[in-house]
């Protein structure tokens, strides 16, 4: 836990979200400005800032997130027809939170490549 995090508050239940499942290694929990019907941030419960600061010993716990974005997808319905799940790294790639998150992005129609 970093104590200046939001999304470390969060995962440890000391700052509100609409919380949408939670194991011993992640949290998910609605995106406060979604940008599509559904926007669900998955984090590692473990502070790691961004995909640069990621190391090979969390290779399992990076699967575990995209793994649990797929099973977020199956239960929403929305997995059939199409979904994005975004990683934004540092400054250019437009991170603004820096506590690694997952994107999960669903029930429209999404372009590529994104802006
Ligand atoms: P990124 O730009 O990839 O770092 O994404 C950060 C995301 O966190 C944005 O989509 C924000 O809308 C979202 N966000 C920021 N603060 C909160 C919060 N307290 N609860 C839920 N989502 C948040
Ligand atoms: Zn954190």
């Amino acid at each position: 836990m970093t104590s200046d995090c939001i999304f470390c508050k969060i995962a440890a239940g000391e700052m509100d979200s609409t919380m949408v499942f939670e194991d011993e290694r992640c949290v998910a929990f609605e995106d406060l400005n979604p940008q599509a019907p559904t926007h669900i941030l998955i984090i590692p419960k473990e502070h790691i800032s961004s995909m640069d600061e990621a190391e090979s010993n969390h290779s399992e716990l990076l699967g575990h997130l995209l793994l649990t974005g797929a099973k977020i997808a199956r239960e929403r319905g929305f997995a059939g027809r199409g979904y994005r799940t975004v990683i934004n790294t540092n400054s250019a790639g437009g991170q603004t939170v820096f506590h690694l998150h997952v994107h999960l992005l669903g029930g429209r129609q999404f372009v590529f490549p994104p802006g």
